[in-house]
């Protein structure tokens, strides 16, 4: 498994299993999949409802707890100091971990930045406490940032972003980049191009021609094809299944390399639209929701 080493030194494997979506009860035959074909990175959330059953397969699996990377979100109900570091604690016991590897805060408060703020500096006590091995966000735009950078001491290891062919985020990701923050892409095949409930007249990335086209040369698949073209460029990424062919599918993504060409092609599929919500939008009020204690 390639690795990724973030800006204080810590290893990430780049390709981990994201778990949004995936049910408490599909969790942990899910994560048991995917470290049993080798995934030794798992992304999941407060707000996912499911860090107990990642924690369980987790122990469950045989794999040393040192050789699997667990990250996790803070999600905007638990900001502010005390409440993030409370968050921390309630997501390590539910994962039954000692040492979260990478914690997150899942959105930018732009309403309430200053509640955002302590969130964050919650997470830097926390790093300095050893409680987590390395700090990030996600969803966060580049004035989000700017003024985080300025407010705070510890530049963020990750930043978490929707990034598929039909949504790129150039500006942030060359922010990013400039400031030793690595990028993460959140639907990485496209998941919120094509999956239910998120507006009929999305089109799906994945039957995009230009990707069954690539996939085609390469005897790979479209989703293949995909997690390529965000890998070659740097990029950590966390696709989401929940079934076994489709985790095995997505990590065979290490023996074939797509072309500068082919990159480029995939780069002009660009389409200006967010699948995701606006990060400006988001507010306790319309998103808020308590997250129970362990
Ligand atoms: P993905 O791009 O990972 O796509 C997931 C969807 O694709 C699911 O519907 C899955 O269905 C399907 N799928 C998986 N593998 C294949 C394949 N090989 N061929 C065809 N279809 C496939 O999207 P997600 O939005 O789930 O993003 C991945 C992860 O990113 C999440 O699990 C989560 O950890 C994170 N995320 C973070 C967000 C944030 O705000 N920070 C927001 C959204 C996601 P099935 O399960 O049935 O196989």
């Amino acid at each position: 498994m390639q690795t990724l080493t973030l800006n204080n030194g810590v290893e990430m494997p780049a390709l981990g299993l994201g778990v949004f979506q995936t049910p408490p009860d599909e969790t942990r035959a899910a994560v048991e999949a995917a470290l049993d074909l080798g995934y030794r990175h798992i992304g999941t959330a407060a707000a996912y409802s499911n860090e107990r059953e990642v924690g369980q397969a987790i122990r469950d699996s045989g794999v040393s707890r040192d050789e699997i990377f667990i990250e996790t979100k803070i999600w905007i109900s638990d900001y502010g100091y005390d409440e993030t570091l409370h968050g921390c604690d309630k997501s390590a016991a539910k994962l039954g971990v000692d040492q979260i590897d990478l914690l997150i805060l899942h959105q930018a408060l732009p309403s309430d930045f200053d509640k955002t703020l302590a969130a964050y500096r919650a997470l830097e006590e926390l790093l300095a406490d050893g409680k987590v091995r390395a700090i990030g966000v996600s969803n966060f735009m580049v004035d989000h940032l700017t003024t985080l950078l300025d407010a705070t001491s510890v530049v963020p290891a990750v930043n978490q972003l929707e990034i598929h062919p039909y949504f790129q985020q150039r500006a942030v990701l060359d922010f990013d980049d400039q400031h030793h923050i690595l990028n993460q892409a959140w639907s990485p095949i496209g998941g919120i191009t094509f999956y239910p409930g998120y507006g009929e007249d999305r089109k799906s990335v994945l039957t995009d021609p230009a990707v069954t086209r690539i996939a085609k040369a390469h005897l790979k698949s479209p989703a293949q094809v995909l997690l390529r073209w965000g890998l070659q460029q740097g990029r950590s990424v966390i696709p989401k299944s929940t079934k076994r062919t489709r985790i095995a599918e997505n990590i065979g993504v290490f023996g074939f390399e797509v072309t500068a060409d082919e990159l480029t092609a995939l780069d002009a599929l660009e389409t200006g639209r967010r699948g995701g919500p606006d990060p400006e939008n988001v507010t306790l009020t319309a998103y808020g929701r308590v997250i129970p204690e362990a």
